[in-house]
């Protein structure tokens, strides 16, 4: 196995266009378990920690550019304003000692439908910043999954930054595990409200072969709301409201029966933390409306 050390990030991109099997190493804590499992041997192995821009962020008008490489910790201990999704699902990633090492990027690059960053991405609403030789591209969060442990990076490519956008609302995580730490999720839900656009977004982890938004319980959420006239309100959602939203929420799940949990334990407990996820957001959401009539 050749070991690659790029000093810069130019010369990283020459390194992976003249050798596109190499397998980038961030925090290592996916690889090095997969190298050491002997489940992957890989030719070339490219050492990314020289690259000190992968570990920055900055703070936009309307998103965050994370640098692929930035710890949990950080996103944990410094981002919570800006992404509360995203730092409550990293609080609940294994243990700190890997969150002092693992990032957002190499949750991309794992792709696995069990990653604790891919709902809070989707439901925050978030683009991959791709980059080759060839050029750079954004890639809508969406569009990134394309299979189990499958993304859409090109074999050239590299994962640069994530962009997530800014929260204009409240936002919530949950996780569904055999214990509290170190444990990968039997599955997970990520909401978000976008009151700016009096939206709702959703993200499912580890309950299809992929993450994915129940963009039919969005859709349903969004008229609902609209209708109802709970935005301008910030009165209680309506029971019968939020149980739809759980169930159209569990019906977007394509779950299987593995070690972890079955299909139909699965499918419930999507539509148990879509509930839950809804009531505490929904709560945020009007304390902070009634906050600010009052103050008015
Ligand atoms: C004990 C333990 C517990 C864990 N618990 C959790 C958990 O609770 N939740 C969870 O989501 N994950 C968990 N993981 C998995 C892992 O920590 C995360 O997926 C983490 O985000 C990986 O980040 P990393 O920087 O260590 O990635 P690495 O291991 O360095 O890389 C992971 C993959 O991404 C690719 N990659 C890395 N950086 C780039 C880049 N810039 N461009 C392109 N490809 C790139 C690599 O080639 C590799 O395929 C756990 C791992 C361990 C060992």
């Amino acid at each position: 196995m050749d070991f690659l050390r790029p000093a810069s990030w130019e010369e990283a991109l020459a390194a992976k266009a003249e050798h596109p099997t190499a397998v980038p190493i961030a925090g290592g804590t996916d690889v090095m378990v997969e190298i050491n499992f002997d489940h992957r041997r890989p030719e070339y192995l490219m050492d990314l920690n020289r690259i000190g821009d992968l570990s920055e962020w900055e703070v936009g008008e309307d998103s965050v550019r994370l640098g692929a490489s930035v710890p949990y910790t950080r996103i944990m201990e410094d981002l919570s304003a800006e992404l509360p999704g995203l730092a409550l699902a990293s609080h609940t990633v294994a243990s700190p000692q890997i969150r002092n090492r693992g990032g957002v990027g190499g949750n991309l690059g794992t792709a696995s439908p069990a990653g604790d960053a891919h709902p809070a991405l989707l439901a925050a609403g978030a683009e991959v910043e791709a980059e080759s030789v060839r050029g750079r591209r954004l890639i809508p969060i969406d569009e990134f999954y394309k299979g189990v442990k499958r993304n859409a990076l090109e074999p050239d490519e590299l994962i640069r930054a994530v962009h997530v956008k800014k929260a204009d609302g409240p936002q919530q995580f949950s996780k569904v595990g055999t214990r509290n730490a170190m444990v990968i999720a039997v599955c997970a839900f990520g909401l978000a409200l976008h009151p700016e656009t009096r939206t709702v977004r959703t993200g499912i982890g580890s309950a299809a072969p992929t993450p994915v938004r129940a963009k039919t319980a969005e859709e349903f959420l969004n008229a609902a709301l609209e209708e109802g006239g709970f935005w301008d309100s910030g009165k209680i959602i309506t029971p019968s409201v939020a149980k739809q939203f759980a169930e159209l929420c569990s019906g977007a799940c394509n779950p299987i029966d593995d070690v972890r949990g079955t299909a139909n334990y699965r499918r419930h407990a999507v539509g148990v933390m879509a509930r839950r996820t809804l009531t505490w957001t929904w709560e945020s959401y009007r304390g902070a409306r009634n906050a600010t009539e009052g103050a008015a």
